[in-house]
């Protein structure tokens, strides 16, 4: 840091803000983590100068022997991972690898079958406001009433009717295990082509705590940055049947120039995803949320399909007078991050919503484990019944980051 003090101030000053804000709140914002120091030396790194358009020893640049091997050395360790037969390493962001896998499995206009964004779906499985609502027909599945878990019969009668020729499973808000058996056998049974989209659970997939849908999905797509602890990125994964077809959607289709220093830093995340304390980290982030969410529960809170086996629970405020918006100033202001959630059958608008999300995997990596999951759990509770309470919680929690820091040992 010390270059940078001296030649952008307010930049600097900037990042230190941040990273105190880091330190002194307890994030639990569900698709967020904290990388090692390993993973920012490499995304720091001078690999930031390098252009590498194509792919490894197929370049249209000289100088790549290096970032080569970076991105050679992501791609297996990727592989071992995942037990995944092609991988590409490329996309900037879990939307672009979305876009790709569409680009290249479809044409303009296709029908796909996805979850609703109000169940739980990400903008990319067809929002209107997304490129994926402008360029392709959706139609949409969602949570039986009772149990508020995928409604699985559903889907094969919409797949059915709907006759798609791409399923999406996967979510951005959806505590349960998702069976990609059954999306296999669902997509199959109409000729559709299964992605899945595993951004939120990719670490719990690599550490084997969620089944995983390699050898059910013709192709799977990723982000790198949220359970998977690495840094902010794309990654998709499949047989080799579609390689071809969806590098070229990448590069050149939608992407120029790789992000050889994000690559570096995944591979360094995909090395750390390889040892056996990731698993471990894992199981703990699993029993984290249950602990959570059974607190909340006793604390007469009530969750979407009741429970989680994941890293993440939703509260349903509907019964309790206030918005999700509301909660989240609420407990943003006892320096609690949580993030605002539409809800099964939501009424209220996107900004403001009846429930929020709350995920462990960041308060995990700091080293909580179940004991402080349920004290953090009770000021969630204190903050969420009673407004005033935000006075007594606030240093509470101040005193839980000072006890978990952000870096105790690395990640
Ligand atoms: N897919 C799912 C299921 C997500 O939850 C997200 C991000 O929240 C994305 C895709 C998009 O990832 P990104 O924000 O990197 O574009």
């Amino acid at each position: 840091m010390a270059d940078l003090v001296t030649n952008d101030s307010r930049i600097a000053a900037i990042i230190q803000k941040e990273t105190r804000r880091q330190e002194s709140t307890l994030n639990l914002i569900a698709s967020e983590n904290t990388v090692s120091r390993s993973v920012l030396a490499a995304q720091g790194s001078i690999l930031t100068n390098k252009y590498a358009e194509g792919y490894p020893s197929r370049r249209y640049y000289g100088g790549c022997d290096f970032v080569d091997q970076a991105e050679d050395l992501a791609i297996a360790r990727a592989k071992e991972l995942f037990g995944a037969q092609y991988v590409n390493v490329q996309p900037h962001s879990g939307s672009q690898a979305n876009m790709a896998v569409y680009f290249a499995l479809l044409e303009p206009g296709d029908r796909i079958l996805a979850m609703d964004l109000t169940h739980g779906g990400h903008l990319t499985h067809g929002a209107a406001a997304s490129f994926s609502g402008r360029m392709f027909q959706f139609s949409h599945y969602g949570l039986s009433a009772d149990t508020q878990t995928i409604d699985m019969d559903q889907v094969a009668d919409l797949a059915k009717t709907f006759q798609p020729a791409l399923i999406v499973a996967g979510a951005s808000a959806y505590p349960r295990i998702i069976d990609f058996k059954k999306f296999a056998d669902i997509a199959a049974s109409v000729g559709a082509h299964l992605m899945v989209d595993m951004a939120h659970i990719a670490g719990l997939v690599a550490a084997g705590v969620h089944p995983t849908p390699v050898g059910h999905a013709d192709v799977i797509t990723s982000t790198t940055h949220k359970t998977l602890r690495g840094p902010r990125g794309g990654l998709i994964l499949g047989s080799d049947t579609f390689a071809r077809k969806i590098n070229s959607q990448i590069f050149p289709g939608i992407q120029g120039g790789p992000l050889m220093h994000v690559i570096a830093a995944k591979a360094v995340a995909f090395h750390e995803a390889l040892q056996p304390g990731f698993v471990q980290y894992q199981k703990q982030v699993v029993k984290n949320a249950a602990v959570l969410a059974a607190a909340l529960m006793n604390r007469g809170y009530k969750l979407v399909s009741d429970g989680t086996d994941n890293h993440m629970v939703l509260v349903d405020l509907t019964r309790n007078g206030f918005s999700g918006k509301e909660a989240e100033e609420r407990l943003g202001s006892a320096d609690i991050i949580v993030n605002k959630n539409t809800v099964p059958n939501e009424k209220k608008g996107p900004f403001v919503t009846s429930g929020i999300r709350i995920g462990v995997s960041l308060v995990t990596s700091r080293g909580m484990k179940e004991d402080a999951v349920k004290t953090m759990a009770g000021y969630i509770c204190d903050v969420l019944d009673d407004t005033s309470a935000v006075k007594k919680t606030g240093p509470l929690v101040a005193d839980l980051c000072r006890q978990y820091p952000l870096y105790a040992g690395d990640c």
